[in-house]
């Protein structure tokens, strides 16, 4: 499986980094060696002194498809989660700078923390969901899919042009404002809706 996620995908969040409002979605991968599964600890990698967090809504593809139209693509994810992209931020700007990719700084081991699933069916309006982090007891992002540049739909659309979505692949739909450096001994919660479905500890 493949993890595509998508930069700048709310418009305060954008902003936040001092980044143009995109007019197409800004794609990158992460391999399934990024996956932290089940709330297991987060460990600070060596490599960098400034990692940070990054609250997503995740989709879970549901069937193969390329060149999905818009108007279907609702029928290509089944289920949804939260998940943390975490980034270098310092490695993500010194390679902004030079205009080179941005591999090593969202592509590391475990910097794709995933919750649990919970079918879309049950989320009710996919366009009205609440999510919010907090770290140690303090709210430091609070989102609403109704505030997405791109749609989940528009997402599978301009994505399946290029690159089949294969089941089980996972797509981050992008990070609302807030996000901030982690720091050892953390303790990192996210809620979607009533659900409470992160809860890990940075180490
Ligand atoms: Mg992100």
């Amino acid at each position: 499986m493949k993890i595509i996620a998508i930069g700048r995908n709310y418009a305060e969040h954008a902003k936040e980094l001092n980044n143009p409002v995109p007019t197409v979605p800004v794609i990158f991968l992460k391999p399934d060696t990024a996956l932290l599964k089940d709330n297991k600890p987060f460990y600070l990698p060596d490599f960098s002194t400034d990692i940070h967090f990054e609250l997503e809504v995740v989709l879970k593809i549901a069937k193969e498809g390329k060149h999905i139209a818009e108007k279907f693509a609702t029928n290509y994810f089944d289920e949804i989660a939260l998940g943390i992209d975490f980034t270098a931020r310092d490695i993500q700007n010194k390679h902004k700078e030079k205009g080179l990719p941005w591999e090593l700084a969202k592509a590391f081991d475990h910097s794709a923390p995933i919750s649990s699933f919970i079918p879309k069916a049950n989320l009710g309006d996919l366009y009205n969901l609440n999510f919010e982090l907090q770290v140690n007891g303090k709210t430091r992002q609070k989102g609403n899919t109704k505030d997405l540049l791109f749609s989940f739909e528009k997402i599978i659309a301009f994505v399946s042009q290029y690159i089949t979505l294969k089941k089980g692949d996972l797509i981050f739909t992008g990070t609302p404002e807030g996000v901030g450096q982690v720091h050892k001994g953390d303790r990192l919660e996210a809620w979607l809706m009533d659900n409470q479905l992160l809860n890990f500890e940075v180490k």
